[in-house]
């Protein structure tokens, strides 16, 4: 009788280590689902929505003509915006828009209702501060043109 417990129980851990190295040996050629963060980004969903950033012309400059529509529509009133009329221009140009991310809602309504679709959502996901403050003026204009010396 207590031979046989004693095969049972070979048997049974034998059999209990051929199922975890199968899985061991499965996982092991499977594509992994990690990234080396920092070196690394994650590729987010087309609809993950961060911060308002500006889209821009062929010649790196802003696509806005500060005509406050985006501002108007905000229900949260978390856009600044300033602008000017360039001599010879026809329309105006964007001088200053800030973005309170603090109290955005990322509910879309400014990048519906833009006319010339100068703000998108950016697909920054590693964006951190320990202080709110760092996102309460998100300034539109210094991001694109840092993007534009990068490039
Ligand atoms: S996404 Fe909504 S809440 Fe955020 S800035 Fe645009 S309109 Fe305002
Ligand atoms: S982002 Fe669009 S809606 Fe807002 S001020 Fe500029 S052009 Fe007008």
């Amino acid at each position: 009788m207590k031979a046989k417990n004693i095969l049972k129980d070979v048997i049974g851990g034998f059999w209990s280590l051929l199922v975890g190295m199968s899985i061991t040996l499965r996982e092991f050629f499977r594509k992994p689902v990690t990234v080396h963060y920092p070196h690394e980004s994650l590729k987010m969903s087309p609809r993950y929505r961060s911060h308002l950033i500006f889209t821009a012309d062929e010649d790196g400059s802003s696509k806005c003509i500060a005509c406050n529509l985006c501002v108007k529509a905000c229900p949260t009133e978390c856009i600044f915006v300033e602008g000017e009329k360039k001599e010879g221009a026809k329309k105006k140009s964007v001088t200053q828009y800030d973005l309170d991310f603090t109290r955005c809602s990322l509910c879309g309504a400014c990048v519906e209702v833009c006319p010339t679709d100068a703000i998108v959502f950016s697909k920054r996901y590693n964006i951190v501060s320990g202080d709110k403050k760092d996102f309460s003026r998100i300034d539109l204009c210094k991001d694109l043109e840092e993007r534009n010396k990068k490039k």
